[in-house]
This record gives structure tokens, C-alpha cells and sequence, in this order.
């Protein structure tokens, strides 16, 4: 595979018409990713000699400046995105978190995040985060290699349950599992924690049938589609389409997330993916936008205010 990724021209002006017809107002994106530019080009560098976390050859679609990438996301149309830091080892986390404040403070429609290692200080600097106003965590137990079950996440969960800020959680199977992955754990998770906001990144793949499952179960597990029946992923990960039924079922839990810019397709892909499951405008709608409106609270008044948000790029 080629490692460099051919977008259309038109990309943006083909995304809108896209959102247009369906009378979409714009996208909220979960599920993005903007990070200190050392760790993004560390994170870069590996998706490009494809390590063993990764699995596969994966060209970076949109490289360039944060302000280019962040031009780009506006131009989709995306109101809303996140930048979704992780860390890998322990002391890491809080400088993470810091930067993501600062991301946040200078773009407002970039969704305050923060995440969290099995360490001594996570549970205190965790409320602090809430304190501070954070809108989603992010943990990702196939990178940090953890077990979201160390007592030392403990606290978090439980604040993070009281808190009702939704958790972004990578801890499926896919692209390649960890020693801590899998469904297992995660159930546990919300056996112990049944009210803790959960959203399961990437539809929990390659097990998209029993994460459907959980979400039934759990009426605060959320799904995000972030590279979920993409060409990419149904090659090594498909979706079962006996499961299709539920997942209409579930439309109010599911939402879109994309992980831009590191996706080895373009943006209109994820998206031409979504709508080719055949689902109604209004379920696309809800996934699109309403939903991540709703639980997060944000861009509530109705559609016709525009659709780029503050200080779009609308070229
Ligand atoms: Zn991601």
C-alpha cells in the first residue's frame, strides 16, 4: 500500500452536499485526535512502519499543521471534535491533560478533554479535570497496556460515574488485542459501574455483537463508529450484518467519531461508509450530530445557524 493517501479535491464541498441533502446542520466528531507535535509525530512514525499495536500498513491521510488539520475539519462541516490524548506510561497523563486544557482554551469548538493512567495522583488529578470543566475522557487500554481494573483506577471510575462525563474507552480487541482488551473486562467494568457513561471507541471491533449487546444492557454504554464499516476495516474486521437490526435498534447510542487525522482513507470515506449502512436520514442524523449534541450538551439550538462554527474555514 502506497503511503500517502489520495483525497478529493472537492472533499469538503462533497461532505457538505452529503450533509445538505439530508438536512444534517453539521457534525459533531467524538472521536478526533490533536496531541503535542513530538507525540503526533511518535504516533505517525509508528502507523507508518506499521508496529505491532497497528498491525498493517496505514498511510496518515491529513498530515500537516494543527491550524491546517483544524481548517480541514471545519471546511467537513465538523462543529465539534476532540483531541483525545492517551498515555502509554505512568507521569504522563496530567502534562496531557494541560495540553489539551491549552488546545481547548484557544479553539472553543474543540471539546475540552482529559485522560488518566493507573497511578497514585489519577483520582485526585481526575476531579481536578472535572473541576475544570473537562467534556469526555479518553483511556486507552491497548496502548497504556493496563488493566482498567487496577485499584488504582478505582477512584477515577467512581468519579468519573458521579460525574456523568462520558469516558471514551478503547479497550476492544481491535486492530490487534492487548493483554487487557477484549469485552470481558469492559462488561466488569460496567457491572461495577453501572452508571458510568461509556462510550466504546470503535464500536468495541471486532466483537461489534456483543458491545451491541452491552449497550442494550447498559442504557450509558454509547458506541462511537470511529472507523467502524469502512473498506479498511470490513477487509480484516467486518461488521456482521445479521447485527444491523440492532444497531438501527440502538441509533440514540450510537455516535460518529472518525479518528482524524490519523485514518488511512478520507474523511468522505468514513462517512459515505456510515450512510451506506442504509439506515434512515433520521438515525444518521442522531449519529451524526444529535446524540453527541445531546450527551455532551452542546450546539442544542437547531440547524440553520451555519454550519462551520467559530472561526470556520469555510474555503
Ligand atoms: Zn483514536
Amino acid at each position: 500500500m502506497p503511503m500517502s493517501v489520495a483525497l478529493p479535491s472537492n472533499e469538503a464541498e462533497l461532505i457538505r452536499s452529503r450533509l445538505d441533502e439530508r438536512g444534517i446542520p453539521a457534525l459533531i466528531d467524538i472521536h478526533t485526535h490533536f496531541m503535542p507535535m513530538p507525540v503526533l509525530r511518535k504516533v505517525w512514525g509508528y502507523f507508518a512502519a506499521a508496529g505491532p499495536l497497528v498491525g498493517r500498513a496505514w498511510p496518515i491521510a491529513y498530515q500537516g499543521s494543527d491550524e491546517e488539520r483544524l481548517a480541514t475539519l471545519r471546511s467537513f462541516g465538523v462543529r465539534r471534535f476532540s483531541s483525545l490524548n492517551y498515555p502509554h506510561k505512568p507521569q504522563m497523563a496530567q502534562w496531557l491533560n494541560e495540553w489539551s486544557a491549552g488546545f481547548a482554551d484557544a479553539h472553543p469548538d474543540c471539546l475540552r478533554s482529559a485522560t488518566f493512567y493507573p497511578e497514585p495522583e489519577a483520582g485526585e488529578y481526575v476531579r481536578v479535570a472535572i473541576a475544570d470543566g473537562v467534556q469526555v475522557f479518553k483511556a486507552h487500554v491497548q496502548v497504556g497496556a493496563y488493566d482498567m481494573h487496577d485499584p488504582l483506577l478505582d477512584e477515577v471510575w467512581a468519579a468519573l460515574e458521579e460525574s456523568g462525563i462520558p469516558v471514551i474507552l478503547h479497550g476492544g480487541d481491535g486492530p490487534v488485542p492487548g493483554e487487557h482488551t477484549g469485552v470481558g473486562p469492559m462488561r466488569r467494568l460496567m457491572e461495577r459501574f453501572p452508571d458510568l457513561t461509556m462510550v466504546a471507541a470503535h464500536m468495541g471491533m471486532p466483537d461489534y455483537g456483543e458491545f451491541l449487546d452491552l449497550a442494550s444492557q447498559f442504557p450509558r454504554v454509547y458506541l462511537d463508529t470511529t472507523m467502524a464499516f469502512t473498506a479498511f476495516t470490513e477487509e480484516a474486521m467486518p461488521f456482521p450484518k445479521d447485527r444491523l437490526d440492532d444497531l438501527e435498534a440502538l441509533g440514540d447510542r450510537v455516535l460518529l467519531g472518525t479518528d482524524f487525522p490519523n485514518i488511512p482513507y478520507p474523511y468522505l470515506h468514513a462517512l459515505d461508509a456510515i450512510f451506506g449502512l442504509g439506515m434512515s436520514v433520521e438515525w444518521e442524523r442522531k449519529v451524526l450530530h444529535d446524540n453527541a449534541s445531546g450527551l455532551l450538551g452542546v450546539d442544542r439550538q437547531s440547524a440553520s445557524t451555519g454550519a462551520a462554527g467559530s472561526g470556520g474555514s469555510r474555503s
